[in-house]
């Protein structure tokens, strides 16, 4: 493969400057429309709550000046004016209340109000009033109709009141809970569905399958587990790389035995706020043993289950402790004979912590692999099966040019195709739309605006011509399936190799091959233009990293001889850089590895730059038609060398690209 140099980053940005989405024709007008994949349209804001509260106020204090000053307008007369007015006989009526407030009304029709001294002696008054036949009435002054009046000023303050905690809570409802809703909001977060998948559904597999029918088993009758007395399977967990099928798995287990399948993500008990996993952890286990027997299926575990710090690290995160501590001892806690089984899925089981994985935990580990090349068919096959296929469409083939894919990968990769064939306006699927869709999950998208310079296009195709040449020429090496100078993604051309047959194990030729074939480019570079170029960059450091791993792990250099220095690196968390820097040896050995590896290295680059020079008119044959058809198959490769086409050997077959890490 030749690359794009990246000298100049800035001059690609990262978003291409593309017209923005704007609101499309008929729309309403600008903000009437959540933008796709926006949060939820918000409720409009209710601007007129923050007028509630002043309002309320000013009507409440109107009320009161109204009420406190009712209308009664007249005269105020002191104790002893009042009598000597009922003793002139003025006084037509009074009003009287029990703590002495007097209103009455003069024969005059003047109104008065005025108030008997209750602390003293008043028969006088009485006399008075008596005498001068006054209409007297009473009324209860602090009584029942003071309390109603009061309350009545303050009915105005009690409606504002409510429509402001109302509205508050509203709002807090539709922007999915203020913080009374932490903790509660449950049904967020644990799902719980019948999954109407089955093992059909999940192609290959057949080791992991039977492993979990047990489990199918179990959850089918759990009582004849407890009449045995036998202990069902509490805890499983999965293990394996991202996009192999593990949430399937799951699925298809509780699809399998018909009982609910609740799932959660190991993130959805982390919160910010201590205590609300683990109160999440008792719902989920509450539900489920409502819903026995059931499956929970905890993915990505190692978010909770990540090994609990020593209480040495300062300030360790004490939520996800708990959670964890609350979901073990919930596991220890439930009742065989329920019929609850956990099953947990991580790609990272060395972060566990291994409490989870003690026996009556998570007792079963299933490992979940990459998919090999027969599996790779059957899950081509079960993602084609609504699909038309054209005739000459191949599965095998795609399978065989698809080492590393997982299962997600494949997936996408039919998907792809079909919306290839849907662009060219067709309803099948063929051949050229999968090779098209797994170059593009490959190297990225082809990009037929990002045409070459003339003289850019001849250097690919001398590069490309180079790493053809060499893998027609090498004998282990993989054979060539096809060269192409078209451009997709970082890459500006690609030499593609297909394996014949999966492989588990390389031998030393294969791999002295290997690098051979990937600096075949560089050394066309060198026989045609007498210079290298940067579009060799992906190459080397391809191939170092294989000559690497020859001379540190798999003792294959004279210089060090057989001392295999393993990197440990988790096969799930690819490599670690940190490992490089905790070296386990000298640096004296360290000198030794990078002599040893730079020897490798340059040995294969004479071994090409000589073969390239005793093919010199072959390298040039295939430059010029690289140039003139961009993509040349494999056969036409062999054709130039004047070789017939190899068989394929029924035993010794050959392997996988070689890029994709030779692990014996
Ligand atoms: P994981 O949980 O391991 O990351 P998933 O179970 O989410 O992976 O798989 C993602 C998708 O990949 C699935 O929805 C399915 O379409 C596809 N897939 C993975 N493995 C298989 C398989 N063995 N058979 C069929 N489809 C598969
Ligand atoms: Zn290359
Ligand atoms: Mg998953």
């Amino acid at each position: 493969m030749i690359v794009r140099a990246r000298l100049h980053a800035a001059r690609h940005p990262a978003t291409p400057p593309g017209p923005r989405p704007g609101p499309g024709p008929g729309a309403g007008g600008p903000g009437q429309r959540p933008g796709p994949g926006g949060t939820p349209p918000r409720p409009p804001a209710p601007g007129w709550r923050r007028w509630l509260l002043p309002g309320a106020v000013l009507v409440t204090l109107m009320l009161l000046v109204l009420f406190s000053n009712p209308g009664k307008t007249g005269a105020r007369y002191g104790y002893t004016d009042f009598l000597n007015r009922v003793d002139a006989g003025q006084v037509q009526t009074v009003d009287v209340t029990d703590t002495g407030g007097v209103s009455g009304v003069l024969k005059d029709g003047t109104r008065f109000t005025s108030q008997i001294p209750t602390a003293l002696d008043t028969s006088q008054l009485s006399h008075a009033l008596s005498d001068q036949h006054v209409n007297v009435t009473a009324t209860r002054s602090s009584g029942g109709g003071s309390i109603w009046s009061t309350l009545l000023l303050f009915l105005p303050l009690l409606i504002f009141g409510g429509l402001f905690l109302w509205s508050g809570r509203m709002a807090a409802r539709s922007l999915g809970g203020g913080l009374s809703a932490i903790g509660r909001s449950r049904a967020k977060i644990i799902e719980a569905e019948r999954p109407s998948t089955g093992f059909a559904d999940v192609a290959g597999y057949e080791g992991v399958k039977q492993e979990v029918s047990e489990v199918v088993d179990f959850l089918r009758s759990p009582e004849r587990y407890a009449a045995a007395g036998a202990k069902g399977p509490r805890g499983v967990i999965m293990v394996g790389p991202p996009g192999t099928g593990k949430t399937l798995l799951a699925r298809a287990v509780a699809g399998e035995a018909s009982v609910p399948f609740l799932s959660v993500t190991g993130s959805g008990f982390v919160e910010m706020f201590v205590g609300v996993g683990a109160s999440r952890v008792r719902d989920l286990f509450e539900e489920a043993r409502k819903r026995a027997p059931s499956i929970i299926f905890i993915d990505e575990i190692d978010a909770v289950g990540g090994r609990r710090a020593g209480g040495s690290r300062i300030g360790g995160n004490d939520e996800r402790e708990q959670t964890l501590n609350q979901l073990l001892s919930e596991m220890d806690g439930f009742d065989q004979s329920t019929g609850i089984v956990v099953i947990a899925a991580t790609n990272r089981p060395d972060a566990l912590d291994p409490a989870l994985l003690r026996p009556g935990r998570f007792d079963r580990q299933v490992t979940v692999p990459l998919p090999n090349q027969a599996e790779r068919a059957a899950i081509l096959a079960v993602h084609t099966r609504g699909k038309t296929l054209g005739p000459d469409t191949d599965l095998d083939r795609i399978a065989r040019g698809t080492p590393g894919f997982s299962g997600a990968d494949l997936a996408n990769l039919v998907n792809e195709a079909a919306i290839n064939a849907v662009r060219a306006d067709r309803a099948t699927i063929t051949a050229a739309d999968l090779d098209d869709a797994r170059d593009r999950v490959l190297l990225g998208r082809r990009e037929s605006s990002n045409a070459l310079l003339p003289e850019e296009r001849h250097a690919v195709a001398v590069h490309e011509s180079g790493h053809a040449l060499m893998a027609a020429l090498c004998e282990h090496a993989d054979p060539v399936a096809k060269v192409t100078i078209l451009p997709a993604g970082v890459a500006l051309g690609a030499t593609e190799q297909l394996p014949e047959a999966e492989r588990h194990l390389y031998s030393e030729g294969y791999l002295t091959d290997l690098l051979t074939v990937q600096l075949g480019g560089r050394a066309a570079e060198l026989v045609v233009f007498g210079e290298g170029s940067t579009g060799a960059a992906n190459d080397l450091a391809n191939a170092t990293s294989v000559a690497t791993r020859m001379v540190r792990e798999f003792g294959l250099s004279p210089e060090l001889g057989p001392v295999g220095y393993s990197s440990g690196s988790s096969q799930y968390l690819g490599d670690h850089p940190e490992d490089l820097l905790r070296r386990p040896y000298s640096e004296q050995t360290q000198r030794a590895v990078d002599e040893a590896v730079a020897g490798l290295l340059r040995g294969a680059e004479r071994r090409a730059v000589e073969l390239l020079r005793e093919h010199r008119h072959h390298l040039d044959e295939l430059a010029a038609l690289l140039v003139a058809q961009e993509t040349v198959d494999g056969k036409v490769v062999l054709r130039i060398l004047k070789q017939p086409a190899p068989e394929p050997h029924p035993e010794l077959r050959p392997e996988p690209r070689p890029e994709l890490r030779p692990e014996p």
